[in-house]
């Protein structure tokens, strides 16, 4: 028990309503909408009905105050998050190249979000959470670093699980970042990899021997992303479970990770089993990139059982 709490950015995106264009001349553009991987996670978490919380910092601004807004609205505890005076809420924009791709401008290093420290309402809220969910960008930001291996510590002397979604850059994981990385996967109750941050987290070549290298670890289940194509989980058992992707149109897939992990999670703390956990998370995760805005397809249960009633899943 206790409510699941994050730590990390909160920022705005801005993107280029146009699509394949180029940057060179003025692009017609939409938002701001709230963001930030942290952000976008555990909005899902209260949607579905979870306890939720947020460690964060934001600019004493309106892309600070859009977001906590949102978070507060639809149920995030955001007692925890500081406001500077001095430091602006980042932004991100996004533009999406004629081939499909996208092209990032992130406002971020030099933003509150990167100035975040271990203050004392951070401690209260760690102290009290029953879940850890930690996310990548907890290697790259120092204060971050420190809060999460505080969290860390608090929940799992108080008997609560962690995840972790290592969505990071194998050169951090190569780096000096090495033995914290370690830290967040050994003992994970939770892994939330893509195909290739599963292999990395391994340290292995293989699926099945990283699976099984990462369960050795003491891992208690992974579930892995595989965008259109759906998920798989692997438990600590040996056993796996598929599950297609649903057939939607790809509008925006910011967001469409944390959104599937905040799910699988929210849906395993509230005692729903893995095999209908993850065919939630699926339709979270594709209800998501069908909405532009990393946070405006987030969806309740009502909302996802109508999505899965309604929508064809891939070889199905
Ligand atoms: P990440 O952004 O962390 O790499 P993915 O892109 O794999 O995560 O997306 C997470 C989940 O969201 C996928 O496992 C899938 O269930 C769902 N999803 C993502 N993109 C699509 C898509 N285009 N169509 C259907 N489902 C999708």
């Amino acid at each position: 028990t206790g409510p699941t709490i994050v730590a990390g950015e909160i920022l705005v995106e801005i993107m280029a309503s146009e699509r394949g264009l180029g940057f060179l001349e003025p692009l017609a553009l939409t938002g701001p909408y709230p963001s930030g991987a942290p952000a976008i996670f555990i909005d899902q978490v209260a949607k579905l009905g979870g306890g939720a919380g947020i460690i964060a910092c934001v600019g004493r601004d309106d892309f600070g105050a859009i977001n906590l807004e949102r978070l507060r609205r639809d149920g995030v505890d955001v007692s925890a998050v500081s406001v500077s005076d001095r430091y602006p809420t980042g932004s991100a924009f996004v533009r999406y190249r004629p081939d499909g791709g996208r092209d990032f401008v992130y406002n971020i290093a030099e933003s509150a979000a990167g100035r975040i420290t271990l203050t004392d309402a951070a401690r209260r809220l760690a102290d009290g959470a029953g879940h850890l969910h930690v996310m990548g960008s907890a290697l790259s930001i120092a204060g971050l670093k420190e809060i999460v291996a505080y969290a860390l510590k608090s929940v799992r002397a108080r008997g609560g699980s962690t995840s972790f979604d290592p969505n990071v850059r194998k050169e951090l994981i190569d780096g000096a970042d090495g033995a914290h990385f370690s830290a967040l996967v050994d003992g994970a109750d939770l892994l939330l990899p893509s195909g290739d941050e599963l292999l990395a987290a391994a340290g292995v070549e293989d699926e099945g021997q990283a699976v099984a290298a990462l369960i050795a670890r003491g891992v208690g289940e992974v579930v892995l992303k595989r965008g259109a194509a759906g998920s798989t989980r692997f438990g600590a058992d040996g056993s796996r479970t598929d599950c297609p992707g649903f057939l939607v149109e790809e509008v925006d897939p910011t967001g469409a990770g944390d959104c599937f992990g905040a799910t699988y999670l929210t849906c395993r703390r509230l005692g729903i089993e893995s095999g209908k956990a993850l065919l939630y998370a699926n339709a979270a995760g594709a209800l998501n990139v069908t909405r532009l805005g990393p946070m405006e397809g987030l969806a309740g249960f009502d909302a996802l059982d109508r999505f899965i009633a309604g929508t064809d899943r891939a070889g199905t």
